[in-house]
């Protein structure tokens, strides 16, 4: 019988199936669940889901954007009770190594864990310098801890958007300790700074010109320097390294948190100083609880976030309307003639919109 499907002499047959099949089935898409389903799945402290959900607000199509904004909003109410430390250094100073030892300290003390990262760099050359995979075994094998490497793709901006989200999701399946580690040789700081409550700086003694790299703008938003690899030989050094630090931070002008910052030492791989990091932390919270700063500069972020999130949506709102997208490349070369000038043809395309 004749059939429509029926392949002509010559034209070899195409695969009946797609040999993608199996792995496309295998990997469901980011979006495939109810945000009910999502929501469930991490107020019952459900890992995989939470994973999945991650992957959801990190999804660019704008049915998973739809999607993810409901369940931020439905996750935000179960939201807010951590606390969330923002974790910086130039690369080589120890990172992953103090998460880890930091990491399991806190979990060993009753506490649960949520590490993200916010690494711009992945974006552009694809290897990330916070994504290695052997990074933080023993925290990624407790059961009390769960890493999240940073989201890729996008500008700073939305990098920095997802992690926040992500924040909210992990506090909502019961972490109560949020890490945000990211390098500190950017502008990604003051992305992690705008969301945490906690600014940890990790140096090394003796590294020569002082500052290492590190902006003094990063040092004067930091509430704790921390000296690493104060161990062996390094020992003196990191002490004297400390008292320096300890006195660059007392001519920087006073927080309005109250708090004045200090300079600790610390060895990772050792696992001495935990503890004295723990305390400044605590100490920190304790103190901006009680003088109203903590929840001051929480209110502050929730409005940058408020403010961040509309330039978003007018942005893409504007990129993405059909009849601007028409008009953008006619109007550039127009620019580009000098038919007509920037601010000109600006406010023509906005007035499309
Ligand atoms: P990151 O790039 O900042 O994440 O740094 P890593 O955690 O990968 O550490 C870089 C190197 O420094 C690794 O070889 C670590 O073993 C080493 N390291 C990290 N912390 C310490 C420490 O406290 N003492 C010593 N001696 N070495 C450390």
């Amino acid at each position: 019988m004749d059939s429509a499907l029926k392949v002509n002499q010559g034209i070899p047959k195409p695969p009946e199936i797609n040999p993608r099949a199996s792995d496309i089935l295998k990997k469901k898409p980011a979006g495939s669940r109810e945000v009910s389903t999502y929501l469930e799945g991490i107020r019952n402290k459900d890992i995989s889901i939470l994973a999945q959900a991650i992957t959801l607000i990190e999804s660019t199509r704008e049915e998973d954007r739809e999607k993810a904004r409901e369940l931020v909003s439905a996750c935000l109410p179960f939201s807010g009770d951590s606390i969330r430390i923002g974790i910086t250094g130039v690369p080589g100073v120890g990172k992953s190594t103090f998460i880890e030892t930091f990491g399991k300290h806190i979990t060993d003390s009753g506490h649960r864990l949520a590490v993200l990262a916010i690494d711009p760099s992945s974006e552009r050359s694809k290897g990330s310098i916070l994504g290695d995979k052997t990074r933080m075994e023993t925290l990624a094998n407790d059961p009390h801890a769960f890493i999240r490497p940073s989201p890729s793709g996008g500008s700073l901006g939305g990098v920095a958007r997802k992690t926040r989200e992500a924040v909210l999701l992990c506090e909502a399946a019961g972490f109560d300790t949020i890490f945000i580690e990211t390098v500190g040789v950017g502008q990604s700081e003051t992305a992690v700074h705008s969301m945490t409550d906690f600014f940890l700086l990790l140096m090394l003694a003796g590294a020569g010109d002082g500052l290492q790299g590190i902006k003094r703008g990063i040092m004067e938003m930091s509430d704790l320097l921390v000296i690493n690899k104060a161990d062996g030989n390094n020992v003196e050094k990191a002490l004297q390294a400390k008292s320096l630090y300890q006195g660059a931070l007392h001519l920087f002008p006073p927080s309005p948190s109250g708090w004045i910052p200090t300079a600790l030492t610390a060895s990772s791989t050792e696992g001495t100083g935990m503890e004295k990091i723990l305390e400044s932390v605590t100490a920190y919270i304790n103190l901006t609880r009680k003088n109203g700063y903590f929840e001051e500069k929480r209110a502050q972020q929730a409005i940058f976030w408020m403010r961040e999130s509309i330039n978003n949506h007018l942005i893409s709102r504007f990129y993405d309307n059909p009849r601007i997208k028409k008009a953008l490349p006619k109007m550039e070369q127009k620019v580009k003639e000098g038919q007509t000038d920037s601010f000109k043809a600006a406010s023509e395309l906005l007035k499309l919109l």
